[in-house]
């Protein structure tokens, strides 16, 4: 799990469940055969897949895994062969098989709305709304406001959309044939009522005709959640199922981009954090910038939230281009905020100050970050890197936070520990920064991969070898140990711990 370690470090400023209580389909629909059951009326393949089967397995499973979701569905319905080879996908079992996250948007193109809304919005005929997407609604409560649903016929927005546009030859078209028959059926309501009334006989079993209009948005709406299944999202790179979590610094708000509703990856959360800022008490201070000028000296800045957009915010060149002019004289920490007369950013505030570094200083070699040429990203805070003082392309570690300095800390006290050991890579030197120590750097592990199922006793050893130094990993998984050679290296030893007893030690090595 690559970036499990940031969510352990958010685990404080994140929650895993939305704590208001949607009543989605998902607690409305009827059990599934489990999975099990659903084999044991499964006959066994009488076809195969006719040149695909020459391909070996692994290779077929390496195919598949690329297919996006739509075409992995259209393939397993080939045959019973096809079927069979999906559903061993690791990848697709835990897709079908997971019940977490809910997909919610605040977008009406995304909606779904009844037969006879949808056939007098888009003034579609009933052939034509027969070739539409549709979807039964199952009977229950639906809503946060836990309100009814019988069971009636949805048809997907967009597609009756684009089905009355096509029908009636354009958008206005469209709009001018419902508003017309709109009136038409208003002016035959007020006749039929007139009649009724000079006739002396009773009005109310006439009909009011229903308004047309885009689907109530409201979150009452019982429909907007009948269509609403919790799905995990697969992240690709890594391989892992995440549940998505969401922001406690969102918690209390509804003004995107901090709404509560907002879920995250480990990944969006990264990005989320950069464009309105670290959490503290339970609310977003501001984003924060490592800025390096004039190729020399760095600054550290603080950005009000919502004052630029993310993209601005996370990719460096176009947020160093929108920043106000800098301010003259020494100083290495700024904040920008909102001039409350032109509403433009400005910088509110400018000064030099002592910043926090590692104090841990225990290798003789200190490098300079501007003796580096920084390289690859291999992970958060980590970078591939080259330096004229050694032969081969290291790998740099740092804090371009400031808050993140007790975790290099962390670290670089591992290492000490470790050094000499050959259980994690060769300790190069720390990495300073205007005299400050803000990482360190390690020797590059060549060739390797991350472990797999079949390492496990390789990682065993290399864990024990830890552990016999009294020493506690605190974030085992298989993308921390480097396999190359026939031997394991650990990283990423920022929880590392040396606690008093050995009952967490036997924990970790299970
Ligand atoms: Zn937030």
């Amino acid at each position: 799990m690559r970036e499990l370690p940031m969510v352990l470090r958010h685990q404080d400023i994140t929650y895993p469940r939305l704590r208001i209580n949607d009543h989605t389909l998902d607690e409305n629909i009827p059990a599934i055969p489990s999975e099990s059951e659903n084999d044991r009326y499964r006959a066994p393949p009488t076809q195969n897949l006719g040149a695909l089967d020459a391909l070996p397995t692994e290779l077929l499973d390496e195919i598949l895994s690329q297919l996006d979701l739509r075409t992995l569905t259209d393939f397993r319905h080939v045959n019973r062969r096809a079927t069979e080879l999906v559903d061993f996908l690791p990848q697709y079992k835990a897709i079908t098989t997971c019940t977490e996250c809910i997909a919610w948007s605040p977008k009406h193109r995304n909606w779904q709305m009844d037969y006879l809304h949808a056939s007098r919005e888009f003034g579609l005929d009933k052939d034509t709304m027969a070739t539409l997407p549709r979807m039964t609604v199952i009977p229950g409560t639906y809503s946060p406001n836990g309100k009814k649903a019988s069971k009636s016929v949805l048809i997907d927005y967009e597609s009756a959309l684009c089905a009355g546009v096509a029908l009636h030859g354009s958008l206005c078209a469209m709009r001018k044939y419902t508003s017309d028959m709109e009136t038409q059926k208003s002016q035959a309501y007020h006749a039929k009522v007139a009649t009724a009334q000079q006739s002396r006989s009773t009005t109310h079993r006439i009909r009011r005709p229903r308004v047309t209009g885009p689907p109530d948005g409201r979150s009452g709406n019982p429909l907007r959640f009948v269509a609403i299944v919790r799905v995990p999202w697969l992240n690709r790179p890594s391989q892992e199922v995440e549940w998505g979590f969401y922001c406690l610094g969102c918690e209390k708000s509804s003004r995107p981009p901090l709404h509560h509703r907002r879920q995250f990856t480990t990944t969006s959360f990264d990005d989320h954090i950069r464009q309105c800022g670290t959490i503290q008490n339970g609310k977003h201070r501001s984003g924060e910038f490592r800025i390096l000028v004039n190729h020399k000296s760095v600054k550290y800045i603080t950005i009000d939230a919502g004052l630029y957009d993310v993209e601005t915010m996370c990719f460096g060149p176009s947020l160093t281009a929108s920043l106000p002019t800098l301010p003259p004289g020494l100083w290495n920490q700024a904040h920008i905020s909102r001039d409350p007369t032109t509403g433009a950013p400005h910088f509110a505030t400018a000064s030099q100050a002592s910043l926090p570094g590692i104090s841990r200083t225990w290798h003789h070699t200190r490098i300079d970050h501007l003796e580096l040429q920084m390289g690859r990203k291999l992970r958060s805070n980590v970078y591939e890197a080259t330096c004229a003082r050694f032969d081969l392309p290291i790998v740099a570690k740092f804090a371009p936070f400031l808050w993140e300095v007790p975790w290099l800390e962390r670290e670089t006290r591992a290492y000490d520990w470790i050094e000499g050991q050959q259980i994690g890579p060769e300790f190069l030197g720390h990495l300073t920064e205007e005299g400050r120590v803000i990482g360190f750097l390690v020797a590059r592990v060549v060739d390797c991969r991350h472990a797999e199922p079949g390492d496990l006793s390789l990682c065993r050893e290399a864990l024990s070898r830890l552990h016999r130094l009294g020493i506690l990993h605190g974030d085992v998984n298989r993308h921390n140990f480097l396999v190359s050679g026939g031997r394991t290296t650990l990283i990423d030893f920022d929880s590392a711990e040396r606690p008093t007893g050995t009952g967490e030690m036997e924990v970790e090595l299970a």
